[in-house]
């Protein structure tokens, strides 16, 4: 079993219950959960509280309920199946996404070596894996939304702390951050988020406009 020792926040957990997060993010939490015993077991309080309000609630507030499910309903939604261990390093949930062979991830090139692949989600928010060779420094950045990490592969280290396979990193606008790959090999992560980032770089904020981050 992987020891985790960052994980999602309540806030997270019940956008998820409740079906009210882009569907980018759903992907990386439903990633997290089917990876960590710890969340899956928080998402089912989220989800009993839930039902428990709703049932509590009477006719009074049914049609806020009705509100909120017609919200929840549609593309947004992705649950995790119950997690069959995968012998890949991707989760089930994803291998929905980027198809039965791992090998066959699209990857594109972001340079210094790092690569990326894009999948395919509603508009509201961009999620990506991400290829970071060993040793690799990220550019400096800052965010104008949330950015939502789950590491897939190897670790990698920033101003906060150590991230290694089913950690997950949330930064938010107050966040500056570098992100290192660990020596020891590649780091492959999974990546989420609403707004474009900020670099601090010129160069890198040319790269941005073709690269879509
Ligand atoms: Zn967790
Ligand atoms: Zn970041």
């Amino acid at each position: 079993m992987t020891q985790i020792n960052h994980h999602l926040d309540d806030a997270l957990l019940m956008g998820y219950s409740a079906g009210t997060l882009p569907e980018a993010f759903n992907l990386v939490v439903a990633s997290h959960i089917s990876m960590c015993d710890e969340c899956r077991a928080r998402l089912g309080a989220f989800d009993a509280v839930g039902g428990a309000v709703l049932e509590e609630a009477g006719s009074v507030t049914m049609e806020m309920a009705a509100a909120d499910l017609l919200d929840s309903v549609g593309p947004e939604k992705v649950r995790p199946v119950v997690s069959k261990p995968t012998s890949s390093i991707y989760p089930q949930v994803l291998m929905d996404y980027i198809g039965p062979d791992p090998d066959q991830v699209k990857w594109s090139k972001l340079g210094m070596g790092v690569r990326q692949a894009i999948l395919k989600t509603s508009s509201s928010a961009s999620v990506r894996l991400l290829h970071i060779p060993a040793g690799c420094e990220m550019p400096d950045h800052g965010h104008h939304g949330t950015e939502l990490t789950l590491v897939l592969q190897g670790a990698f280290r920033d101003e906060r702390d150590r991230f290694a396979r089913g950690d997950i990193e949330i930064a938010t606008e107050d966040d500056h951050h570098k992100p290192v790959a660990d020596e020891s090999g590649p780091c492959i992560c999974l990546a989420a988020t609403d707004a474009p980032l900020h670099f601090s770089g010129f160069v890198q904020r040319i790269a941005q406009k073709w690269a879509r981050i």
